[in-house]
């Protein structure tokens, strides 16, 4: 798909396409025609190719459409902006999970193009293993189902501490094993649960999955810490706080061992509601840590004002940020301030031995990446941790 406000541009990119061997080429002048043909198609598109600044309905705005829309093919940014631009909108594109494969200045060339399209072959990863199934879109009462009959599971993603290398710690990460279309990643369903106030239901499920899970860790003296993501809403719910407290005494897990992880992006929109909770999960010991931290809008007073004692970086400025100046000194700011501060820094997203460098250069705490492990169920999550404190 090709998307610009320009009929020039649309016929060049085009024609450079077509001179590249493509046939299968959609054409949209404009984001919300573009927008509407995505929404049509019952194939998937393999490579978007979009301007930026466009009237109506801009570039950012169209990629953050389709990354709601769970897009997983290639993006290709075009404009004729500087640089810069083009920069941060690839930063916050990749915030958003969209898989950017580069961009391209107009007046833009076949030369500039081609090895962006040729580079990429569309590749179907964790996330995106269910595409096919997905085209029918799950229903609430299909996750309510899910919920009630005990489909959802957990997968474990280890912390490592950079000074020690040791694992230090688990993320758990909601998994739904569908009766029908396997199993699937939250970016299918964590948004629908937010939407139709099942998201406190699927927290619970996660919870007291994963405290049963450490206990029994605990017992064979595996001792790791725990984060578990919380939709911020649910922190106003009745009982909801509550339940977290006594579940973790239930258990017999010391709340010291429990990190409650908020995207920044919904704290910064809901801090003051929530922050009587907060304080209160922090004076029973619970460490806080804010999560994809970078692609929300928080400013120095609102982070002192919380009681936050961690701070995870965003992959999309830890991936690749060796390469990369904007995400580079965003990630690298975001270290000091966490610094200044007193939180544990955790880098999201490290992935390759170029980010490692770069995450141990600038003196972050701990990484949790593919670099280091996947998320596992728990028995392979065992046979990690036994391989690793082995070597
Ligand atoms: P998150 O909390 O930021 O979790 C990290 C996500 O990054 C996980 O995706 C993980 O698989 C992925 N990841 C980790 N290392 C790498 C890496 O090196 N490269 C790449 N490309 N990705 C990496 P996952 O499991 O698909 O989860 C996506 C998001 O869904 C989570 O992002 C979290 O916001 C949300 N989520 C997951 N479980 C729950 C839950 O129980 N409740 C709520 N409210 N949200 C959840
Ligand atoms: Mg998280
Ligand atoms: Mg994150």
């Amino acid at each position: 798909m090709i998307v610009d406000d320009e009929p020039s541009i649309l016929e060049l990119a085009q024609r450079h396409l077509e001179n590249m061997g493509y046939s299968n080429i959609t054409a949209c002048l404009g984001g919300q025609i573009a927008l509407e043909q995505y929404q049509a198609s019952t194939n998937p598109f393999d490579i978007i190719i979009s301007d930026l600044n466009m009237p109506e309905m801009n570039g950012v705005e169209f990629l953050r459409h389709i990354s709601e829309a769970d897009y997983s093919g290639g993006i290709i940014l075009l404009s004729a902006e500087d640089e810069r631009i083009l920069e941060v909108a690839k930063d916050l594109a990749k915030a958003r999970n969209l898989n950017v494969l580069g961009y391209v200045s107009k007046p833009f060339k076949r030369k500039s193009l081609e090895p962006l399209i040729t580079g990429y072959t569309p590749h179907f990863s964790v996330t995106d293993n269910t595409s096919d199934s997905l085209l029918d879109e799950i229903t609430e009462e299909e996750l309510r189902a899910g919920i009630n009959g005990d489909e959802l599971l957990v997968a474990f993603q280890a912390k490592t501490a950079i000074a020690t290398d040791k694992v230090i710690g688990v993320e758990a990460l909601a998994r739904w094993n569908h009766s029908e279309r396997g199993v699937l990643p939250p970016l299918t369903f964590i948004s629908l649960a937010e939407r139709c106030q099942l998201i406190d239901a699927l927290t619970y499920s996660i919870y007291r999955k994963t405290l049963s899970q450490m206990r029994d860790w605990l017992d064979k003296d595996i001792i790791l810490e725990v984060s578990v993501n919380v939709s911020v809403n649910s922190f106003t719910s009745d009982g909801f706080v509550d339940f977290l407290i006594n579940t973790a005494e239930e258990y017999n897990v010391n709340p010291e061992m429990i990190i409650l992880e908020v995207t920044e992006s919904q704290l910064m929109d809901n801090m003051l509601e929530c922050l009587e909770k907060l304080i209160q999960l922090r004076m029973k010991n619970f460490g806080l840590s804010i999560d994809d931290f970078g692609t929300g809008h928080s400013n120095m007073t609102q982070l002192k004002q919380a009681p936050f004692t961690e701070l995870k970086i965003d992959r999309a400025f830890v991936n690749g940020a060796s390469e990369d100046a904007t995400a580079r000194s965003i990630f690298e700011s975001s270290v000091n301030l966490a610094k200044k501060l007193h939180m544990t820094t955790v880098a999201e997203g490290v992935e390759t031995r170029e980010d490692m460098t770069l995450v141990k250069e600038l003196g972050c705490d701990q990484i949790q990446g593919f670099y280091k492990a996947k998320p596992m169920f728990a028995d392979e999550f065992e046979e990690y941790i036994q391989s690793v404190s082995k070597a």
